[in-house]
């Protein structure tokens, strides 16, 4: 990524973060002037984030196929499935653990006067084994590609891909075209890339104009909990994943990471990043196309080691503010529980909260307890979406460093 747009998106991100913080604090000064910048804030930034998402499917799509093409021996990736698979969901299980021990020392929401709420919260689905798996194959791959659903895209991108390049000559066609597609995404992305600085300061800014932080300091022992735990799992999981199984500096990989970092931040959405982080994958981190293009789709879909940590975490705080006290075996359950829900929980802003609801539930603790949280949940939203995409990159790398 070229340097200057990385510095500029440092900038914007800082000057919205001050703004934002400027306008929430004057806000009860003019509140015609407040309104108009977040309306303004809000249009920009979701304008840019339609555009990102608009080139996702695309780029997964033409990503992938165009990663077998080169591939001679097709069994590998077979192999390549399950040892990305089953990494992602180690590192989940280990973030969700660690979550749960750390907030066993630190017992948050232990102590604190919090008024108690009602209120209507809908359950996450829990997601069968079965059903997951079923659910990867699409009936209609063109109604997988048209509805964005990620597993089924890219289940029916390998098999054409693989389909393209056992075809021999008869596949040339297709190949080109897919070639030819391939570098037509990246180059629209580049366009985009010019506008992204505007797009995060504006989605920046308009997140903390109207979210403020005195929040922050009223659940101050959740928020930092959750907050600890996501820098804790980044710099142990990951750093061991990265220094010692893939032997790669860690400064170095945080700072290539970085435009990834800071798209997934300000945008909460590992989904919508999934352009920027292939191309850091693949370009910063040289990681083979033919083993990004499958991981990092496939990792903002099912690997959410932040989400599961923010579960973790409120599962004990809301225990602790009901006066319920919490067996080993529910907290074994919570382990399973949010694992299987990082299966199902999409890469979308906020949906980690829904989620929650499917682990309180499997354990008995009350759904009100999730409305006690969401005040800093928008701004932990951020932060764990950041852990997420740099848990899918970490992985990448070494499922990468494993084929070599
Ligand atoms: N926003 C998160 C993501 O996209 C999911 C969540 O925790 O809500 O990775």
């Amino acid at each position: 990524m070229k340097k200057n747009i990385t510095k500029y998106i440092l900038y914007s991100f800082i000057y919205g973060f001050l703004l934002g913080i400027i306008l929430n604090i004057f806000q009860d000064l003019n509140n015609d002037v407040f309104n108009f910048f977040v309306t303004v804030f809000d249009f920009g930034g979701n304008f840019f984030l339609s555009v990102l998402k608009m080139l996702v499917v695309p780029i997964v799509f033409a990503s992938i196929i165009c990663g077998l093409f080169g591939l001679k021996d097709f069994s590998s990736l077979g192999r390549i499935s399950l040892k990305t698979i089953t990494v992602y969901l180690i590192t989940t299980s280990l973030a969700i653990s660690l979550a749960l021990l750390v907030s066993y020392f630190i017992q948050p929401g232990l102590g604190t006067e919090i008024k108690l709420q009602t209120g209507d919260f809908s359950i996450g689905e829990k997601p069968s084994v079965l059903e997951v798996l079923l659910n990867i194959i699409p009936q209609n791959p063109f109604k997988a590609l048209v509805e964005g659903n990620m597993l089924q895209v890219i289940f029916f991108s390998i098999l054409l891909g693989v389909g393209i390049s056992l075809c021999g000559e008869n596949g040339k066609p297709l190949e080109k075209f897919f070639q030819s597609l391939n570098i037509v995404n990246l180059k629209c992305l580049e366009i985009i890339m010019k506008v992204a600085p505007l797009g995060i300061f504006c989605l920046i800014s308009k997140t903390f104009s109207s979210q403020g932080i005195e929040i922050i300091y009223e659940l101050g022992k959740y928020f930092f909990t959750v907050a600890f735990c996501l820098v804790v799992h980044m710099f142990l999981v990951y750093g061991s994943l990265i220094k010692f199984l893939s032997k790669i500096n860690l400064i170095f990989f945080f700072k290539q990471i970085k435009d990834a970092m800071f798209f997934a931040f300000s945008t909460s959405s590992s989904s919508a990043t999934i352009p920027i982080t292939l191309r850091v994958a693949k370009e910063n981190l040289k990681i083979r196309e033919n083993i990004a293009s499958f991981t990092v789709p496939l990792g903002s879909t099912i690997n959410m080691d932040g989400t599961a940590i923010m579960q973790g975490v409120a599962t004990v705080f809301i225990a602790n503010i009901y006066g319920i006290s919490l067996m080993p075996s529910d907290y074994i359950s919570v382990i399973v529980t949010a694992t299987l829900a990082s299966i199902g929980t999409a890469g979308v802003p906020g949906v980690g909260l829904i989620m929650l609801g499917m682990v309180l539930n499997q354990i008995g603790l009350p759904l009100e307890g999730i409305a006690l949280i969401i005040g800093v949940d928008r701004v932990l939203d951020m932060m764990r979406t950041a852990t997420n995409v740099s848990g899918d990159i970490a992985v990448s790398l070494f499922i990468n460093h494993t084929e070599k």
